[in-house]
């Protein structure tokens, strides 16, 4: 099994999930991790669930944030929380003209905290013109957070307000994907979308595990230079011990 930074519950990968209460934030996080519809989620309030999952032979421990509703316009912008993230689920209902608004609005505010590479040039240019540190968008911990723009309840045609999203399922540029489900009908299709966001991080972070190896490898050398660094090493010793023993 290949290793990941994700691979231990103490280092765990965390989606945030986010959008219009009664969208179906809870039902589609249920239903991912449990492949259960709870039709009524009592709890309205934020919840964190733990995880750990394996796909494509990777062992990848997940804590899932469901945001609640009410909170999406301060916790939607919140900086602390969009910093903690390694992902975002943004969730609209394609009944509801107004939870797309509202979904737009806060990937908006997410893009001014966590850029995506695209608009990391913007926000270095725009941070130069208010005078603040363009190295703040260009920090190494600031990685492109990977957003599924989720259309939900895609299983009430009937109602349907939003124009049905043409289904190509794939990343735009600026890390966004945008889909639509049915927490209620679709499980294949919520975990199908939910591990390929999970993959999306891992393809984000795969090149800086492999640099963080080479260059532990560069300050230590490979296991041979080190072993033979060693045993030079204590052949000056046991040379000197001799010196002085005569
Ligand atoms: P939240 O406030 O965003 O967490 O929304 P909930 O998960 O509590 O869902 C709100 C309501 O929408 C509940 O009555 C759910 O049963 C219903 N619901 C959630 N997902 C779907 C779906 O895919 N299809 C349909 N028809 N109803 C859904
Ligand atoms: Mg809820």
């Amino acid at each position: 099994m290949r290793g990941t930074s994700f691979e231990t519950a103490k280092n765990p990968m965390h989606i945030i999930i986010l959008g219009q209460e009664g969208v179906g934030k809870s039902a589609l996080t249920v239903r991912f991790l449990t492949r259960r519809f709870l039709s009524e989620f009592a709890e309205s309030e934020e919840m964190s669930y733990e995880r750990t999952m394996t796909l494509d032979d990777r062992q990848v421990s997940l804590r899932i944030t469901d945001v609640s509703g009410k909170s999406l316009q301060t916790r939607g912008a919140s900086r602390e929380l969009l910093m903690q993230a390694d992902a975002a689920v943004l969730v609209y209902s394609v009944t509801d003209q107004s939870s797309v608004t509202a979904a737009r609005h806060a990937l908006g505010c997410m893009r001014k905290y966590r850029p995506s590479v695209t608009s990391v040039t913007h926000a270095q240019t725009s941070g130069h013109r208010r005078g603040q540190s363009s190295g703040q968008a260009t920090s190494g911990m600031l990685l492109p957070l990977p957003v599924l723009l989720l259309g939900n309840k895609n299983d009430l045609d009937h109602v349907r307000t939003v124009q049905r999203h043409k289904e190509k399922q794939e990343w735009c540029s600026d890390y966004t994907l945008t889909s639509e489900c049915s927490a209620r009908d679709d499980a294949e299709g919520v975990t199908s979308l939910f591990n390929n966001l999970i993959k999306k991080v891992l393809e984000i972070r795969e090149p800086l595990h492999r640099s963080g190896r080479k260059l532990s490898q560069g300050v230590l050398g490979s296991p041979s230079q080190l072993r033979t660094t060693i045993k030079r090493r204590l052949s000056m010793f046991s040379r000197a011990d001799r010196v002085a023993t005569l």
